[in-house]
């Protein structure tokens, strides 16, 4: 058997070999084929990171915005020629379809795009006159050393929502990416390099928890984004407030989709499907839970299960699949374990994801349950799997009521041709990012990414100018001009 790679961090513009004897297999997950070991790098190669990469701002930070700015727009062009070698990448080790995995790099393309944008997104303002001969600016500055915490199921997109807009704002950067999808970053590393980004401005660190950690209690780590599950975000949210941190923590969903009875059921059901079991459901805009309307449940069940039936489930890579597999063993068995623990509480079956999957990979496939009601484990628990939950409502306002109950508010969609009805919707549900006729709202690159409710610890939101607030502080500048005989 041939020995896989081990990867090593990279720090100061090289790849350095982590301190750690503890190494983690990452698996191709459609296969199980080990791709490569990803150290679980120490807190010392933490530091050794953070130490490089404050010496590294201290340059960055003084370089002109606009050539901050150029350096990005080669990054984009780079990213766009590797488009299709970074999208295998992400079907390799994820999991989802290429076609899925091509439109994450063209979503994380965008927040290069919109990073690019720094000259003017960091102009600050001014009031000639606030008081006889008193003017008044505020500049925006970097804040030093960013520290970055992202999650398996989107390797690319997720990172791209930090590490571009904090560097071209002028920090440095140290990205901690999930031990379990590691391998794409190396490349984000390697071509921003090729792009003309200094040596020691963006650094990754492998690792889990003893990583972060050290992010945490770093006196030099001076902002975190966290992406992730909600109690490991409430936790970064907590300790890096309590190391008296900027922190911004996006976190877990359960994100419903209501189905009106005007509404396109064609639509809704291709909308829903797509957004149910895309990403074999591991998307944090994922649609998780359909409340639909009793007067057309019936028809509206009957097309979706037609639908789900025919998703060809397995390796990403293959020509017309569409559900590829969940991450690893422990998340299938997770998964199988909701299946039956619906089952137990008294949801009905109607596609039961645990038939005909193939046993290569870590599959399970597109899972329907009808009848659930808010009482069930299944409807309050993020499954974060292809696992939906149908529950039928007599009207508009018992369907956001439902999704009201959640303690999760990331995304919800209405399904409706009914102006009053979407006005109504927007206006009463509880969630940051809403889909009006279409199943997944997430916002690009130019707008914050906005959750409520536990899906979200923090003030200011992922991307848009929320990402400019974030990774900048101000000087305001209060001048008094004497009059002088000019
Ligand atoms: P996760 O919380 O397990 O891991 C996220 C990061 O935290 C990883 O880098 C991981 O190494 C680290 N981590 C895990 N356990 C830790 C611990 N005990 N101590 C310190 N660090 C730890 O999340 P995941 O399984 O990789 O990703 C799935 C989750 O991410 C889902 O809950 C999903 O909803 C969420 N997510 C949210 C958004 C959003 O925008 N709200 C986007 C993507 C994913």
């Amino acid at each position: 058997m041939v020995a896989v790679r081990k990867l090593k961090n990279y720090i100061g513009g090289k790849w350095v070999v982590s301190r750690t004897e503890e190494y983690e297999t990452v698996f191709n997950p459609a296969t199980k084929e080990e791709l490569c070991e990803v150290p679980l790098s120490t807190k010392e190669d933490l530091e050794e990171a953070v130490i490089v990469a404050n010496g590294a701002f201290e340059t960055w930070k003084e370089m002109a915005v606009p050539r901050r700015a150029r350096i990005l727009f080669n990054y984009q062009q780079l990213l766009i020629k590797h488009k299709a070698e970074l999208a295998r990448l992400i079907t390799l080790e994820n999991g989802k379809n290429l076609n899925e995995a091509l439109g994450e790099v063209q979503r994380g393309i965008e927040n290069v795009e919109f990073a690019a944008g720094t000259p003017t997104l960091m102009m600050g303002d001014s009031l000639a006159s606030i008081a006889t001969d008193v003017e008044v600016a505020n500049y925006r500055y970097p804040i030093g050393v960013v520290a970055g915490i992202s999650p398996f199921n989107f390797p690319m997109m997720v990172p791209c929502w930090m590490f571009p807009m904090a560097i071209s704002c002028g920090n440095s950067f140290v990205l901690k990416p999930s031990e379990r999808t590691p391998l794409l970053t190396e490349r984000l590393a390697e071509l921003f390099t090729e792009a003309g980004l200094p040596a020691g401005v963006f650094n990754i660190v492998y690792g889990a928890h003893d990583v972060v950690n050290g992010i945490l209690e770093h006196p030099e780590v001076k902002a975190i984004s966290f992406v992730g599950s909600k109690p490991v975000g409430e936790y970064v949210y907590t300790e890096g407030s309590k190391h008296l941190k900027r922190v911004q923590a996006l976190t877990g969903a359960k994100n419903h989709s209501i189905v009106l009875k005007d509404a396109d059921l064609d639509d809704a059901v291709t909308n829903i499907v797509s957004a149910a079991f895309g990403s074999a459901g591991e998307r944090c805009m994922a649609c998780a839970v359909v409340t639909v309307e009793n007067e057309i449940a019936d028809a509206f069940i009957d097309k979706l299960q037609e639908k789900a039936s025919g998703i060809k489930v397995g390796n990403g890579l293959d020509d017309g699949v569409f559900l590829g597999p969940v991450i690893r063993a422990e998340n299938q068995k997770r998964t199988l374990a909701y299946i039956e623990k619906g089952i137990e509480e008294g949801a009905r079956l109607i596609a039961d994801g645990r038939e005909n999957s193939p046993d290569n990979g870590y599959f399970v496939g597109p899972t329907i349950f009808d009848g659930v009601t808010t009482d069930m484990t299944i409807w309050r628990d993020e499954i974060f799997a292809p696992v939906l939950s149908i529950i039928r409502v007599e009207n508009l306002k018992e369907a956001i009521r439902t999704a009201n109950q959640s303690e999760f508010a990331n995304g919800a969609c209405l399904f409706t041709n009914n102006a009053s009805a979407i006005r109504y919707f927007r206006e009463q549900i509880d969630a940051g990012m809403l889909g009006i006729n279409l199943g997944v709202p997430a916002p690009m690159a130019f707008f914050p990414f906005s959750g409520w409710k536990s899906s979200f610890y923090g003030t200011l939101h992922a991307n848009g100018k929320d990402s400019v607030e974030f990774y900048t502080r101000k000087k305001v500048v209060t001048a008094r001009y004497p009059k002088a005989n000019i």
